[in-house]
């Protein structure tokens, strides 16, 4: 079966052809003999071989056809691409920048080699030569809106925040313009987010607070600039003040219960208001029963809460969970007086925490890549805001 990246780069191979005929036949070039032609026989089965993810055949064909037919852009384009599937950027760049030096090209096959030179530079990690290439191509109404999504991505490595952020807000405008209308989308909230953060981690307090204001200030907020104000705000020892956003961010995203009670709970701890928590979570595990299983996983996780509430929501879980309940006796927890209880349930959870320290914590919503610590970019697809707290006790490696 061809997975979905041979499809998409098959995809491309087949426009790159069209687009080989569309530019011979009304570009700027005089090049009247190239015609429909070129999507020849020998072409398709290259295809078809990039499609079976037989790439050593498919850059057999297409090197066969660059060799027979010196003017063929096309082919000279699916080498190129292919090259450049198979980790073989080097060559992916040779063929690219033999294409550009090509006396004899239009303007938008120039820009077409210029893209994928660009794209070459990128998957090498030369980053400074991609940024360049990019940023011209900006010029170029048809790559313009993959070359700021590029730029994006290369101030996304590289942690060039200031840049993001102006590349980020060009990109969405182009955006809404091209579609009609369409949100703009919350990466530059988290870019100022990583530059309060940033901030704060150098003790520069006064540029912390001023990058979160512009976070909070973006069209698109995010759930993460509540919980950045929240932890600002408990690590300058206000810890009261911090409690509510902290729950706001609950609300809002409760999918984030695991990441975020501890931290809820060690205010509630400072601000000596532990009681409160108690009658919180009792809301939360009232108004929906999946939010004691991650009530249970945070105590799991974090060995210092100690709220009533939170470790009945973990004997709760030992029961519900079908295989933790035959390992634990149940009926043995319940029948015992408080302290006995107290007790077994600390054995337990210090039995589990071995087990799923060594588990990942996260994963990627959109993706699945798994992780052992909280991060708010996914290193696997690059999405914003996708990872999320794992909130089951995996006693299966691997699972
Ligand atoms: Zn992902």
């Amino acid at each position: 079966m061809p997975t979905e990246s041979a499809f998409l780069l098959a995809g491309l191979l087949f426009i790159a052809a069209a687009l080989g005929y569309v530019f011979a036949k009304f570009g700027d070039t005089d090049d009247e003999d190239v015609s429909a032609e070129k999507l020849n026989a020998d072409y398709m089965k290259g295809l078809n071989y990039v499609l079976n993810e037989e790439s050593d055949r498919a850059v057999e064909v297409f090197t066969r056809m660059a060799e027979l037919d010196d003017e063929a852009l096309e082919t000279h384009f699916a080498l190129g691409s292919l090259f450049r599937k198979r980790g073989e950027v080097d060559r992916a760049i040779r063929v690219h920048q033999n294409l550009i030096a090509r006396p004899t090209l239009s303007r938008a096959q120039k820009a077409q080699a210029e893209a994928a030179l660009a794209e070459d530079f990128l998957s090498a990690g030369l980053f400074d030569r991609a940024e360049s290439m990019f940023l011209t191509l900006c010029d170029s109404p048809q790559f313009r809106l993959r070359a700021l999504e590029r730029l994006r991505r290369i101030y996304e490595v590289t942690r060039d925040w200031e840049r993001a952020v102006e590349i980020s807000r060009e990109y969405d405008k182009l955006k809404a313009k091209n579609s009609g209308a369409g949100e703009p989308t919350a990466h530059v909230a988290h870019y100022y987010c990583e530059m309060a953060e940033e901030a704060w981690r150098q003790k520069d307090t006064r540029k912390a607070q001023a990058m979160l204001k512009q976070a909070e200030s973006v069209k698109r907020p995010t759930v993460r600039t509540t919980l950045v104000r929240a932890d600002f705000l408990d690590d300058a020892g206000e810890p009261g003040a911090a409690i509510p956003l902290y729950r706001q961010v609950i609300e809002a995203a409760p999918d984030l219960l695991v990441e975020v009670l501890p931290r809820l709970a060690a205010s509630h701890r400072a601000a000596g208001t532990p009681d409160e928590l108690n009658g919180y979570l009792h809301t939360l595990i009232e108004r929906d029963e999946g939010s004691a299983a991650a009530i249970a996983m945070s105590v799991v996780r974090d060995q210092t809460i100690e709220n009533p509430e939170a470790l009945n929501a973990l004997q709760r879980f030992l029961g519900n969970d079908p295989t933790l309940s035959r390992l634990v006796d149940v009926d043995r927890i319940e029948r015992a007086d408080e302290a006995e209880r107290r007790s077994i349930i600390h054995e337990i959870r210090h039995a589990l925490r071995d087990i799923v320290t060594v588990r990942p914590a996260y994963f990627c919503r959109e993706c699945g890549y798994a992780c052992l610590v909280m991060q708010w970019q996914c290193p696997g697809c690059h999405a914003w805001e996708s990872i999320r707290p794992v909130v089951k006790i995996n006693l299966v490696s691997g699972t």
